[in-house]
This record gives structure tokens, C-alpha cells and sequence, in this order.
């Protein structure tokens, strides 16, 4: 959708000129997100208070104009990408911590906060903000919330939603509400819960109560090394049917460890088949018994080699590599999908097997970087955007591997949500009913549809009311 002169100064008005984007080249930077698909939009505001949102929001609402809420646009499954053209609003200018309460533990934030910049802030007080992406440089707290995005500590510590205590939020009509707060739990509905996960189709957020936790007494990280990445796969089970829950257990497999090792120098053997990251934290003397139990299980199922960091700096080494991993990748390929299925973890070994027939069939490389803890699993394609066919090769290699986690008994995303890359296979893993029901959800808050149309939901549902229309003025 087009949107006409009328419509785009009434909405610069809003939030002034400087605080807007329109040219043709700016624009060209708000048309991808970390995915692979493209849609430019008509119009970029970054509105600085949720008394601006609420204004652009109602008028899109009364003018029907589509509306898409951005963060840093890291997301990983088009979730930013305006695919109905219409208006872009950035949150990035709306980047303050609101008050850090350290006696009740918690933090109020705005949706553009960085990540890692609430973790940063929070350090010298000796505590930590638990959900930790590893685009955590980059990315918002407001699209951690749209995604109820994770990262290689959810094994033990949970994924976004476990750690929000409550949001403020606009709707579609330009209503700002607040669900939940720095009590959490409130009784009834979990309005709060509804929202976060929900991609930007029901509300944009504009502030939220962030929990924090108490920074662990001890920290060990240890980098276990195999020649055959099925004994890898062994260890995760192994070390968690003994009953030691690690707060990190990632793996990567030879292909993707030789990339990031060329390209961080973390440490990591490049003639090995596969490591696995494992990091435990807690009091002192619970890690000093843990330690070598988790090293003993290693070692039982085939490593070659168990190394605990030393020290701060060997440990953030070990991170760097895990941590910039896709970063790495470029280096190697010009372009890649990641895909973000879930399996039981027992499943591990297998699927990952089933991921390199999918390999040769389409004749791509798909290397494995995961938590393996959750059954997690990233596998990477690589594939050169330039050649013809090889996108689409790329993308159906990528919906045979979610249709292999789905066989499998596990489901098509983990943390990176559905966004437009998989709300067809959405589709397919609702009932009917059920879809008309979520349908009906949205339409309580988003009446005119507005709010991120072709994503989450199949497109067809919400998609139709913006195709073939033109400028309105
Ligand atoms: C290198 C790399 C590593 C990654 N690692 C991880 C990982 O370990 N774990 C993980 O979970 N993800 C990971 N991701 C994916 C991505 O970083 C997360 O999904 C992140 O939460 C997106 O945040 P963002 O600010 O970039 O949001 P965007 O990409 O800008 O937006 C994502 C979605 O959130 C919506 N949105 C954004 N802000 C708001 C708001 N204020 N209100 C309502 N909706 C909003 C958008 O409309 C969109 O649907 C990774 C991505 C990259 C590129």
C-alpha cells in the first residue's frame, strides 16, 4: 500500500520532521530485518512517547494504514519487515532505563533499550538481566518482548516471558493500558502474557518492568571437544539425566566451528567435529562438586578434551566465538538462512542426521549451531543470494527441516518466532478453529487490522484487506 502526501505530512506532524524518514534511499534501510525477505515502506517515524505512539497508531487505526513496530531489526523471521508498505515506527529513540529499583528487583525500561545495556547497568550493583540473545548488542528489549526471545541461558533461566514483570502498552485505536507491573502476577488474564510473543499484530509496547536477578556467587565455562558429534549430543543428555542443570549447554558442529574460529580466534580446535559449551553457575561449592562430574561425563561419552576457562577473560573468549557466530558466517558465504526448529532432546542425534540428507538432496551446506539443552536447533543454510534458484532452494530446504521437527514431535520455532517466514506452517500447526479463534483475539485489539498484517498468522487472514490498494489521498 501506497500511502498519499496527506497522510504521510499529517503523520511526520505527529512526531516532527527530523523524527521521520522518506526518501527513497532511507527508506531502502527499513526493507529487510535479519531474514531474507524484502518489503520497502512509505514512511519511518520514531515517535520519542507513547502519547506519539498513541497518535500515529490512531491514525493509522481511522485512515487504515498499515503499521509496523521496529526495534533494531535483528529478528530473524522478517517480524520488522512491512510487507503491506505502510508506516515503520522505531522505537530506538525511546532508549531510557526508567528507574532501576535494586530492593524489589526490578527495572523499567522503554522498548528501545539495548539488551545488553540493562545487564551492563545493572553490574556494578551485582546483578544481571537474565535473557541474553546473542544479537544482545543490538537488539531491543521491545522486540525481545515481540519475540519472547531467548539465548544460550534459557536452559535454566527461562525466556523473555519469564522475566517481565508487566508492560505498557498502545493499542491499534491509540489506547495506552498497562498490563501487570513491578508486583507481577496479577489475578485473571494474562494480558501480559498475550502480548509478549505476539510480534508486533496486537500492540505496540511502550515501556516495560524487566526482573532481575542477583549476579551468581561462582561461574564456570567449559569447552568439551569431539571427533563425532553424536557423542556431543550424548554428553547434553547424559549431563542433564545425572541431574546437573547447567545454565548454558551449546553446541556447534564442525563446519560451523571452523567459520567462527577463523573469525574470533575463541580457542576452538578447527580439526574437531563438534564442541559443546557448557557453563554452570551457583554457589561456590555447589559449581566445585559440579565441575568435575560434568567434565567426567564429557570425557565418558567420547570428548577428547574438556577445558574449564581459567579465568573472566578465557570464559568471555569461549563466548566470544559462540556469541558472534552468525557474524562469522559472512566470511565464508555471501548469504545464509538461519532456521529455528525445536526437537525433544533425545531427538538431537537423529535430526541432526536428517538435516545433512536435506544437505545433499538440494545440494547446500547446513552447518549446526544450537542450544542443545532445549533441543534447540539453528541449522544455518548457506546459500549465494546472486544465483538464480538458490533462494528458493534455501527456503525449502529450510521448510523440510521444520516440517522434520514438526515429524519429530517438537515444533518450528524456539525463540525467533513465526514472523512472515513460517506463518503458513503456523497454519498447519493450529486447528481451524483455533486460528479463527487467535483471529478474533487480534481483532479485539487491532479492529481495522492494521497492526503487522502477514505475520504470525497465516497471511491470508490478515493480508487480504491491503492488497491492490493504492494511495487513499
Ligand atoms: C546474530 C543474531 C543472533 C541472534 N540470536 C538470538 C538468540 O540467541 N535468541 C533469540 O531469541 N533471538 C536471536 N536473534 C533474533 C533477534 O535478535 C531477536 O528476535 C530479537 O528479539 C529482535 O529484537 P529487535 O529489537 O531487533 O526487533 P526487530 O527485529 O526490530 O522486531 C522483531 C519483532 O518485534 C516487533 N517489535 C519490535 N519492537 C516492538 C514494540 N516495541 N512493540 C511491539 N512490537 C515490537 C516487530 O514488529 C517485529 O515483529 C538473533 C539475531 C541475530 C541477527
Amino acid at each position: 500500500m501506497a500511502i498519499g502526501n496527506a497522510h504521510r505530512a499529517a503523520l511526520v506532524q505527529i512526531v516532527g520532521e527530523q523524527a521521520s524518514l522518506s526518501s527513497e534511499s532511507d527508506l531502502g534501510l527499513y526493507e529487510y530485518d535479519g531474514g531474507v525477505d524484502r518489503a520497502r515502506p512509505d514512511l519511518v517515524l520514531f515517535p520519542s512517547s507513547a502519547h506519539e505512539v498513541s497518535h500515529i497508531l490512531a491514525y493509522c487505526t481511522l485512515h487504515q494504514i498499515p503499521l509496523v513496530a521496529r526495534g533494531a531489526g535483528t529478528g530473524l523471521s522478517g517480524g520488522a519487515i512491512p510487507i503491506a508498505g505502510g508506516v515503520v515506527v522505531s522505537l530506538v529513540r525511546m532508549n531510557r532505563i526508567l528507574e532501576m529499583n535494586l530492593d524489589d528487583e526490578y527495572l523499567k525500561v522503554q522498548p528501545g533499550v539495548v539488551n545488553l545495556d540493562l545487564s551492563a547497568a545493572l553490574a556494578p550493583h551485582g546483578y544481571f538481566y537474565a535473557p541474553d540473545p546473542s544479537s544482545q548488542r543490538a537488539c531491543t528489549v521491545g522486540g525481545n518482548v515481540a519475540e519472547n526471545a531467548g539465548g544460550p541461558h534459557t536452559l535454566v533461566y527461562g525466556v523473555t516471558t519469564n522475566h517481565v514483570l508487566g508492560l505498557e502498552f498502545v493499542t491499534a485505536e491509540g489506547d495506552i493500558r498497562i498490563a501487570g507491573g513491578p508486583e507481577g502476577d496479577l489475578p485473571g488474564l494474562d494480558i501480559r502474557g498475550l502480548l509478549i510473543g505476539s510480534e508486533g499484530t496486537l500492540a505496540v509496547v511502550t515501556a516495560i518492568w524487566v526482573r532481575i536477578m542477583r549476579s551468581p556467587e561462582a561461574v564456570e565455562t567449559m569447552l568439551a571437544v569431539y571427533d563425532d558429534p553424536e557423542q556431543a549430543g550424548q554428553s547434553v543428555s547424559d549431563i542433564i539425566g545425572r541431574g546437573v542443570l547447567p545454565i548454558a549447554l551449546e553446541m556447534m558442529d564442525g563446519v560451523m566451528l571452523r567459520m567462527v574460529e577463523e573469525a574470533t580466534n575463541a580457542g576452538y580446535p578447527l580439526d574437531a567435529a563438534a564442541i559443546l559449551l557448557v557453563e554452570l553457575a551457583g554457589p561456590v561449592e555447589e559449581i566445585r562438586e559440579q565441575a568435575p562430574l560434568v567434565e567426567g561425563i564429557c570425557a565418558a561419552a567420547g570428548a577428547r578434551s574438556v577445558r574449564i576457562a581459567a579465568d573472566a577473560a578465557e570464559r568471555a573468549l569461549l563466548w566470544k566465538g559462540r556469541k558472534n557466530a552468525f557474524g562469522a558466517i559472512g566470511r565464508v558465504s555471501p548469504t545464509f538462512y538461519v532456521q529455528d526448529g525445536v526437537v525433544p532432546r533425545t531427538r538431537l542425534p537423529r535430526v541432526l542426521g536428517l538435516i545433512q540428507e536435506i544437505a545433499r538432496k538440494h545440494g547446500l551446506t547446513i552447518s549446526n549451531i544450537f542450544h542443545a539443552g532445549d533441543g534447540n536447533l539453528h541449522p544455518i543454510i548457506l546459500f549465494n543470494a546472486r544465483k538464480p534458484g538458490d533462494i528458493e532452494k534455501a527456503k525449502l530446504a529450510g521448510d523440510e527441516i521444520l516440517e522434520l521437527c514438526v515429524a519429530e514431535g517438537g515444533t518450528i520455532t524456539g525463540e525467533h518466532g513465526v514472523g512472515m517466514e513460517k506463518n503458513e506452517l503456523f497454519g498447519k500447526l493450529y486447528s481451524q478453529p483455533l486460528q479463527e479463534h487467535l483471529l478474533s483475539l487480534k481483532q479485539q485489539f487491532d479492529p481495522a487490522g492494521i497492526l503487522n498484517p502477514g505475520k504470525l498468522l497465516p497471511a491470508s487472514q490478515t493480508l487480504n484487506r491491503f492488497e491492490n490498494v493504492t494511495a487513499a489521498q
